[in-house]
């Protein structure tokens, strides 16, 4: 069963409303990769399996290809998500930031 990690966030593949939306593993190839979605999660503590998924709703619009014929949502190379919903904001500033795979540096 696939479901997402994010805080706050309670998306799951078999759930009916979440049809349309994906789920992605952390890139967990490239470790480097797999810090930046940890802080990008909040969640210091958190080990991801081959089995923890984000769904497409902590992405930025323009981190997404679709295959040519199924029109499946893949994830492009080097994607960050971006878009969480945090209980407690300690800025006033959204995390809307557009993805920047290549260009992407902390704040
Ligand atoms: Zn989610």
């Amino acid at each position: 069963m696939s479901y997402c990690v994010a805080h706050g966030c309670n998306n799951k593949k078999d759930r009916k409303d979440c049809r349309t939306k994906s789920f992605f593993g952390f890139p967990l190839k490239n470790l480097s990769f797999v810090k930046t979605w940890m802080k990008m999660l909040r969640r210091d503590n958190f080990q991801p399996s081959p089995y923890s998924k984000i769904c497409s709703d902590h992405f930025d619009e323009s981190c997404f290809e679709y295959q040519p014929l199924t029109n499946r949502r893949q994830l492009k190379p080097g994607s960050i998500p971006t878009i969480f919903v945090f209980s407690k904001a300690t800025s006033s500033r959204r995390v809307l930031d557009r993805c920047l795979p290549t260009t992407f540096t902390e704040t």
